[in-house]
């Protein structure tokens, strides 16, 4: 892609009112515009990155066995009136009423819905266990929008809801969401937490949340130390036996989110050794909670012997356009964003040095177009702007990887990379370049 044909409206000023580096950098970079009190454009560098998370979410939601589907964003209240939420959820619901005087709400999640096309379709335990997933748009009208995509009104949500027979196998597809969970994070070069959570107005009796440490997190996480040293990346998950022995050696260790410590500080019943607090940023949040729904929405299963009883359900959550905020949260400097290669909008920024010399705008062309026909996505600065400005934006947008041309080692045979996590430079010949990019991309 030339830079000059696309559409990356950078800012050196940082916005008055954003107050933490992600919400900054993403104003800065013109990955978002705001619209209006937490709601936000997404523009073609924060498209892509949003894009990219979601298809590591899907391939590992899909792995993991869940199928993917699309719920509508309005939902009908009649279903909400079955479960009891629609009283219940209170003013972070926006409700709507149609021309037909009809009382719709725009999704804050998708409990009752999925629920409703479950009854509609299945009847038997042959067809379970069933994971159903889709990634769209919810709104809920937070008090105190902030911190940008972080705390939106209108937000990205990956959400699945699984369905089992009984207990045991409602636990299963509990333990798989949870190691999906951390290997979707890992590929985002993210080490989530998962720590015990209180279930809140979802309801149930299993629940973690998935934070990731930062100092901008809003919420307080408690742990044991230990905990944050099992790598998820180190362990065969392949089976179920497998899964469940992780799981529960997660499990083994304290965790829990301010709300649940508060309580278990004021029964006294858990003395902790090791115990670490830090700052979290919520990313996913997983819950089983048996028949909250499927008892008042009356979703039956008929078993083996012909008995039916309510279907047994979870939900599982991942804050899309959170994770955004999450990942720059994670990587900046003072400089801008650091991408990781896995997420990045382009995984090569091309900066030539000087337009107005013949050779290095075509060696810049071919070295674009080689990389682009390998399949490695690459910006190319083409614009007439000088050196110092490119640089700077270069170091701003994060590309992981920078090619530097410029006429004096073009003459060599040479080009400089630029790896933007060390911001090191190093002069290569065309063919070492190449392969190092290639090495790089593929190691992401
Ligand atoms: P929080 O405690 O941050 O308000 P929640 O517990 O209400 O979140 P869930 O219902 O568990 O959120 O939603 C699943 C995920 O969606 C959360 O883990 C979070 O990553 C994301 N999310 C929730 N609310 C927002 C929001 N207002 N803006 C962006 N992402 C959000
Ligand atoms: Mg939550």
């Amino acid at each position: 892609m030339r830079w000059s044909n696309y559409f990356i409206p950078t800012q050196k000023e940082k916005p008055v009112d954003a107050k933490i580096p992600s919400h900054q950098l993403m104003v800065r970079s013109g990955m978002i515009k705001q619209e209006s009190a937490g709601i936000y454009s997404w523009l073609p560098l924060g498209l892509k990155v949003l894009r990219n998370i979601e298809n590591i979410i899907r391939e590992e939601q899909i792995k993991a066995g869940a199928i993917e589907i699309l719920m509508p964003t309005l939902q009908s209240s009649d279903l909400w009136n079955e479960s009891g939420r629609y009283d219940g959820y209170g003013e972070e619901m926006l409700r709507i009423t149609d021309r037909q005087n009809r009382k719709l709400i725009y999704g804050p999640t998708n409990e009752e819905q999925v629920t409703e096309i479950f009854r509609k379709y299945i009847k038997s335990y042959k067809s379970l266990p069933l994971n159903l997933f889709h990634i769209q748009w919810k709104f809920r009208d937070e008090v105190r929008p902030r911190f940008g995509v972080m705390r939106g009104r209108e937000f990205l949500m990956k959400d699945s809801y699984s369905f089992d027979l009984d207990e045991d196998s409602a636990k299963a597809s509990y333990y798989k969401m949870f190691i999906a969970y951390l290997k979707t994070f890992k590929r985002m070069g993210l080490n989530a937490v998962p720590v015990s959570a209180e279930s809140g107005p979802i309801g149930g009796n299993l629940s973690h949340e998935f934070s990731i440490i930062a100092n901008t997190g809003e919420s307080e996480i408690f742990c044991d130390k230990n905990l944050l040293n099992i790598d998820i990346s180190k362990k065969d998950c392949n089976s179920d036996d497998e899964i469940s022995k992780i799981v529960e050696e997660y499990l083994g260790f304290y965790s829990a989110t301010d709300e649940k410590h508060d309580k278990v500080s004021f029964d006294k019943s858990v003395e902790v050794d090791n115990q670490v607090s830090g700052r979290g940023i919520e990313v996913g949040h997983i819950f089983s909670f048996g028949d909250k729904y499927s008892k008042p929405m009356k979703a039956l299963v008929v078993n083996a012997d012909g008995k039916s009883s309510n279907v047994y359900m979870g939900s599982y959550g991942i804050g899309v356009s959170r994770l955004v905020a999450a990942i720059i949260e994670s990587f900046n400097d003072e400089s801008g964003i650091i991408w990781p290669i896995s997420v990045a909008p382009f995984k090569v920024n091309i900066i030539n040095l000087k337009n107005s010399d013949a050779k290095c705008s075509e060696k810049s062309m071919e070295i674009h177009n080689l990389l682009e026909g390998l399949g490695i996505e690459t910006i190319f600065d083409d614009r007439d702007e000088s050196a110092g400005k490119k640089f700077s934006d270069a170091d701003l947008i994060g590309i992981p990887i920078q090619l530097i041309i410029g006429p004096r080692e073009l003459k060599n045979g040479n080009v400089e990379l630029k790896f933007r996590k060390t911001n090191k430079k190093e002069i290569l010949s065309f063919d070492n370049a190449i392969d190092q990019i290639k090495i790089n991309v593929l190691k992401g």
